[in-house]
């Protein structure tokens, strides 16, 4: 029989798919002995299968519950439902990956009207017990009846009013008992057409099915697209004894890092409330107290607490993100998991915890998601526009960086701006899961309360984007869509700069800059670089790039694309009025004076990469994208080539084609008019010739021929580029090397790679255009069709963004074979976008690459996911001492 659910006791840590990363904590903290109220873990195999069975759960799965519900009755001594001594137990998502927020929670359960009274009692608090059961009503409503809550909350605010109570904690027993539970299941009853259920089994049963249901709720399907976490997972649901922190001035709970998780000081870093339960933290409702606060409201607890927290990271050799509770003066750990932390604080507790002895530099290198790297280059306000600017309300810093935009008071209105191309700003009392697709597309994000912890602060630093929280200064009426500071109210769409890095904020724009590459940083990716087997280059087209693509580490150009030279300054009519010349005389005129342009920006990139390798791709795309668009430019061209409007036009008619990505392009383009990559490889060849002279080394320039799809088309390219060069050669007196190659980009070039690779000394995989003819996908209307691929999930990934690893990473890998058949040492690497992504960039590794080349500031990604690549095969292999310190 298979097994659906575990005691606590009978899992461990390395149980995460079947427990969920929740249940296989508390697994691995109950064996470790530490203070964790028991429970059992129903796992994510018993989810899909409820799935599986058109969302019905079968009656094993329900006897192996009870079975052990009965066991956590035993070991607890109380019982569900029980009128001599009730359990009340805690139903918890929690699936292999952490989805903080996103699924649901139900408290409390095994309240009812009689088990309420015998709590009441036995915790000799009346007020405590008839709290506990009207957040109960409230949550089961909501979570396993989608009964609104705000309904809920608007009869306890209603309350509160006519009471003239100012906070919840107002609210007496008798309030609760006589007023607000009563109103709260006559609600239940009116929307639902049934009394609220009594039966505790009852309860438990539609919990967890709640929590199955909520894995595929619109938040954490958004959470799982933007985290690539597979839909088919499944959560697990945790069922556990309950614990209570609202038991008066002598119990509380809180939620703490056991560093920051903003810079990642090495400090425990926390808040919690006294007399309270988990979601008055989280929810951001009271502005809780600072960790360090409880050394004096509770020493003894507060000395257990640091002792176990950090036995804990020691334990997992990780940030952990723990949450605690304290009933009566007992310490409780409720949860413990690895802490979400901004890209600064993984930079910084990864070097940390390499210096510390816990972990070694591979390991380290895996502890940061790669694209996290790129939170590292947040910009911060310029010393100059802080010094001049005064910053008008306040909060906590709970996300460093720096955010611009209008601000708006909705998730809905930024996405909608955001939409309309407006930089935008959200802000709000507080966030909440469903608040999730305006903080993406935010630019940063202000809040009027909340802590370090609260929903706002967690959510922002992993997505890395600025947050500031609890700005208690101010207020926001959202019905009349303004905000209120220091007595000024302004109207949504007020423009604002937020520094999540201070927790100031400022009207108006300030000028923000990138910040340094030094430090912790410089160390980590200096690992990285030790490790990483692929060299990363970067896909630049002028000096600048090229510049910028060095700052980052780049070890060369993989891809410039000459065309895109031809559209600075002046430069274009010289372009025009060779597409639109009739005869060869008239385009070599343009030609030549294209030449003058090229060869001073290979000059400029040459000398910029200092020796590194240069790939240089000729001419590529359709000579339409350069025509005339006005009647005005036409013109100027007719006059230059001393022709009519008329005779241009007509020309340049002639040049439209009806599929242009499948036309008149790349080499197609260098059969029909071979001046034009004459021309180009000329100035590769002269500018090759002077840099070298000129800076005393030797530059081997690689000349890359695009769109190749038969073996006869390559060796005629190629032979005419060859007649150039060293045409070029003689008149300089040269004996400059050089290197042929082509990309890979059309199916046909990777099944005849064999073939081609004869005549080709390197191969530059070309996946945007490999992708687009494979795939069948026009790369520039892509965008009608993907986002109804990618929510039926049809697609998983955009195939652009993402390789194709079973598809379009089957040609490359066949290719790559093929080629290396011929050429053992043929130099292969990848210049589509796809160069930059992570999961592609592992897959370059898997398959043996030379590099990837990818624009320049994605560089450091590509450096960081290359040496992941290399430190997850590495771990892998040393499985058992993965995380040891066997390379210090
Ligand atoms: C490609 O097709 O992947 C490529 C790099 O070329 P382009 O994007 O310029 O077509
Ligand atoms: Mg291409």
């Amino acid at each position: 029989m298979k097994k659906y659910v575990y005691m606590f006791s009978e899992g461990n840590e390395m149980m995460r798919d079947t427990l969920g990363g929740k249940g296989a904590n508390l697994a691995s903290m109950v064996n470790l002995g530490l203070p964790v109220p028991q429970g059992f873990t129903v796992t994510t195999q018993a989810c899909n299968a409820y799935y599986d069975s058109g969302k019905v759960i079968d009656d094993d799965i329900k006897s192996q519950i009870e079975d052990c519900l009965e066991r956590l009755e035993k070991l607890s001594g109380k019982e569900l439902g029980g009128t001599d001594n009730p359990l009340l137990v805690s139903v918890r998502s929690g699936a292999k990956f952490s989805m903080p927020g996103m699924m649901d929670t139900i408290l409390n359960l095994g309240l009812n009207d009689v088990t309420v009274e015998i709590i009441a009692e036995k915790a000799g608090n009346k007020r405590f017990a008839y709290d506990s059961y009207r957040r109960f009503i409230q949550m089961y409503s909501d979570v396993v009846c989608e009964v609104d809550k705000e309904k809920f909350e608007h009869i306890l605010t209603t309350l509160k009013n006519s009471k003239g109570y100012e906070s919840d904690l107002d609210v007496t027993a008798e309030d609760f008992e006589k007023e607000l539970i009563p109103a709260y299941k006559d609600l239940f009853k009116a929307e639902m057409g049934m009394d609220f259920p009594q039966d505790a089994k009852v309860q438990l049963m539609g919990s967890i099915l709640a929590v199955f249901r909520s894995w595929n709720n619109d938040r954490a399907m958004i959470y799982r697209n933007l985290n690539n976490i597979p839909h088919d997972l499944g959560t697990a649901v945790n069922v556990q004894q309950m614990v209570f922190g609202n038991m008066g001035d002598s119990s509380g709970t809180g939620v703490l890092f056991t560093r920051n998780a903003a810079n990642g000081d090495n400090h425990i870093y926390g808040e919690y409330l006294i007399n309270a339960q988990g979601e008055d933290v989280v929810a951001g409702i009271r502005t809780p107290q600072k960790i360090d606060r409880l050394e004096e409201d509770m020493p003894e607890i507060y000395a257990q607490l640091v002792k176990i927290v950090k036995g804990l990271e020691t334990h997992y050799r990780d940030m952990q993100d723990i949450e605690f509770t304290v009933e009566e003066g007992t310490l409780y750990i409720l949860q413990t998991r690895n802490g979400k932390r901004t890209g600064s604080a993984a930079l910084k507790i990864a070097v940390d915890l390499v210096h510390e002895g816990l972990i070694n530099k591979h390991t380290a290198l895996t502890r940061l998601e790669a694209e996290q790297i790129s939170q590292l280059l947040h910009p911060n306000f310029t010393k100059e526009a802080l010094a001049s600017a005064t910053s008008i309300v306040e909060g906590l810093p709970a996300s460093p960086g720096a955010g611009c935009g209008k601000a708006y008071l909705s998730a809905d209105k930024v996405h909608e701006m955001k939409l309309a191309g407006e930089k935008v700003l959200l802000v709000r009392h507080e966030t909440s899961p469903e608040d999730i697709q305006g903080m993406v597309s935010c630019e940063g994000i202000l809040t009027s309360t909340g802590g370090m912890t609260s929903h706002a602060a967690v959510v922002a630093r992993g997505m890395g984007k600025c947050c500031i929280v609890g700005a208690k200064a101010l207020s926001i009426d959202y019905a009349a869509g303004t905000f209120t500071i220091d007595g000024v109210t302004y109207p949504e769409g007020t423009e604002m700069s937020v520094d999540g890095t201070t927790g100031k904020a400022y009207m108006g724009t300030l000028a923000v800059e990138e910040s340094e590459l030094t430090g912790d940083f410089a160390e980590l990716m200096s690992w990285a670089d030790e490790i990483k087997q692929l060299a990363v280059r970067a896909n630049a087209d002028s000096p600048k790039d090229a510049e910028a693509a060095i700052k980052f580490g780049a070890e060369g150009i993989g891809l410039c694309r000459t065309e895109h030279m031809f559209f600075e300054g002046d430069r274009i009519e010289y372009v025009r009025q060779m597409i639109l010349a009739d005869t060869l005389e008239e385009r070599i005129e343009a030609l030549d004076e294209l030449y003058k342009f090229q060869v001073e920006d290979f000059k400029g990139i040459y000398r910029a990469m200092v020796g590194l390798p240069v790939t240089v791709r000729l001419l590529d795309p359709p000579l339409h994208e350069f025509l005339p668009h006005t009647d005005e430019e036409y013109l100027a061209v007719a006059e230059k080539l001393g022709k009519t409007l008329e005779e241009v036009k007509l020309k340049g008619a002639t040049l439209h084609e009806a599929n242009p990505m499948l036309g008149h392009r790349g080499s197609r383009l260098a059969v029909t008019y071979p001046e034009i990559y004459n021309m180009q490889v000329r100035a590769i060849i002269d500018a090759a010739i002077d840099v070298s002279r000129e800076l005393g080394i030797d530059i081997i320039p690689e000349i890359m021929i695009p769109l190749i799809g038969t073996e006869a088309e390559i060796v005629f390219v190629k032979g005419n580029v060859v007649e150039a060069i060293e045409a070029a050669k003689r008149v300089k007196d040269s004996t400059i090397g050089y290197k042929i190659g082509t990309m890979i980009e059309i199916p046909r070039a990777a099944l005849t790679a064999d073939a081609i690779a004869k005549h080709a000394e390197f191969f530059s995989f070309g996946t945007n255009d490999l992708t687009q003819m494979t795939y069948g996908y026009s790369r520039d209307d892509i965008g009608s069709f993907l986002p109804d691929y990618l929510s039926t999930g049809i697609l998983p990934v955009d195939p652009f963004v993402s390789i194709d690893q079973s598809g379009v990473g089957q040609l490359i890998e066949m290719a790559a074979a093929k080629g290396r058949s011929v050429k053992p040492k043929i130099k292969l690497g990848i210049c589509g976008e796809h160069g930059g992504d992570p999961e592609s960039i592992k897959f370059c590794h898997k398959v043996g690459l030379s590099y990837v080349s990818c624009s320049p500031y994605r560089v450091l990604i590509a450096r960081l996911a290359a040496a992941q690549a290399a430190a997850e095969e590495i771990i892998l292999e040393h499985a058992t001492d993965s995380v040891l310190v066997s390379d210090k």
